[in-house]
């Protein structure tokens, strides 16, 4: 018989995480501060992080030890397996061999536990007892929500008002949970009102609503900030991910030829693919893929340029591919790829050609997701799909040239709560809203002037 998954026992999960500062093709560009666009110290991030953090976001250190009470919490759904997609395989009628790993197991359904889990640990350790914080789809938020409640912290979500009206049911699982959560923009915090007050239908933003949670963190002494991606510590978090992808492979003696994932911030991709990178820059041929939508297109469209990391210029200014932290992207229903930046990480991978990245309109990224609920049976989140429709391109590739290649994939997360989604696709009532060029233009008009 084949073998469908592969799964590694708890005793394999990996110790440590991998830190790929020190393995950068060229040096960090540094986080800026918004007010001096001088170089971040610890000083500056105090306000917001616990110093563990602040440490792990600046360390040169290649591997990270995973303190036990994290591996505890971690066990109750890792090592996650991985899948090989024979059923899509055969749908396809590829050669191609196509793997999954599979991060919607989590008990929140996505990657981002991985990363929540870990900032709740080191904040409760350092006697923080509030955590604030911005969702776009709801999974972010979800994911805090069920980090804290295990460590015994409060949780606020500033939840992107869009997604609060079309995702109902993220905002009770983090009630359940025990958070509190508010449609962004609120009348809580300056940053917010002033949203308000230009737009009254204000539909908000991811980095609308990081202001929000920023400026709650600052203005709290009890209350820290915790974001949920782009930032180099939150990567490495996620670097489990990928750490027991190379474990599985080797198992399935196989060799990646390539690797694909979603982008909104960069987490899920970045912690899939960064411990293959070593392998990239010994020498081994393997494409990485990042896929994002047409209507939030940094990676394919953006400069790579500093630019602030929210609205309200509070957030750390950091080297990025960017339409302009000002820029608000249409309502698609991948809430989590709507951030105007990316991880400046995963931008300098992009910038120094290691990294390849494409862009697609939803519909035909739904059309993917419903031929992998029907073959595999797992139903994606929308942010998933965009990762699906470009590994259903590359088997096709593979099928026109005959070539047997082994792709591998990061299935960040289940779309058990975006049914509205798929009812709207399925009854026809789907939009794609490719990015006209002029509006990532005037998006860009404001971006801080650095050199
Ligand atoms: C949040 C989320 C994403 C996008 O965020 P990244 O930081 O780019 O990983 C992708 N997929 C799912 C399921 C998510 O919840």
């Amino acid at each position: 018989m084949d073998q469908n998954k592969i799964i590694l026992s708890e005793k394999d999960m990996p110790q440590a995480w991998y830190n790929i500062l020190p393995d950068l093709p060229a040096p960090f560009p540094p986080h800026l501060h918004p007010g001096t666009m001088k170089p971040l110290g610890p000083a500056d991030l105090a306000p917001l992080f616990p110093m563990e953090l602040i440490k792990q976001e600046v360390s040169m250190e290649r591997f990270i030890p995973i303190p036990d009470d994290i591996q505890r919490i971690y066990k109750l759904w890792r090592p996650s397996p991985l899948h090989r997609a024979y059923r899509l395989e055969k749908a396809l009628g590829t050669p191609a061999r196509i793997y999954y790993k599979n991060e919607s197991v989590s008990p929140a359904g996505s990657h981002k536990p991985n990363t929540a889990v870990a900032q709740a640990y080191y904040n409760k350790k350092e006697g923080v007892t509030r955590l604030a914080t911005e969702t776009g789809a709801g999974q972010w938020g979800s994911a805090l929500a069920f980090a804290c409640n295990l460590f015994g912290l409060k949780c606020t979500v500033y939840m992107v008002k869009v997604s609060y009206e079309q995702k109902p049911y993220r905002k009770i699982m983090m009630q359940t949970w025990g958070a509190e959560v508010h449609p962004s923009p609120t009348t809580l915090t300056n940053s917010g009102k002033a949203a308000l007050q230009k737009d009254p239908n204000c539909p908000g933003s991811l980095g609308l609503a990081i202001s929000e949670a920023v400026e709650d963190a600052a203005t709290h002494d009890d209350t820290k900030y915790s974001l949920g991606s782009v930032l180099n510590h939150v990567l490495m978090h996620q670097t489990i991910v990928g750490l027991e992808v190379e474990k599985q492979l080797k198992i399935a003696k196989e060799k990646p030829d390539i690797m694909i994932g979603c982008v909104g911030g960069g987490s899920n991709f970045g912690g899939f693919m960064m411990p293959f990178v070593r392998e990239k820059m010994k020498g081994r041929n393997i494409r990485f893929i990042a896929v994002e939508p047409t209507s939030c297109p940094s990676l394919t469209k953006g400069p790579y340029i500093y630019d602030y990391g929210d609205v309200a210029k509070l957030a750390p200014i950091a080297k990025m591919y960017t339409l302009g932290h000002g820029f608000i992207p249409p309502a698609i229903h991948a809430g989590g790829l709507r951030y105007h930046g990316d991880a400046p990480i995963l931008c300098l991978l992009v910038n120094k050609k290691l990294i390849e990245a494409v862009a697609y309109d939803q519909k035909p990224v739904f059309e993917a997701a419903l031929m992998f609920a029907r073959t595999e049976g797992i139903i994606p989140a929308p942010e998933t799909a965009h990762a699906i429709k470009a590994v259903i391109d590359e088997a096709l590739k593979c099928k026109a040239s005959n070539e047997a290649k082994c792709i591998v994939f990061n299935f960040s997360g289940h779309g058990h709560f975006d049914l509205a989604a798929y009812d709207a696709y399925l009854s026809g009532k789907l939009e794609d809203f490719p990015l006209p060029e002029e509006k990532i233009k005037e998006a860009l008009k404001d971006v801080p002037k650095v050199d």
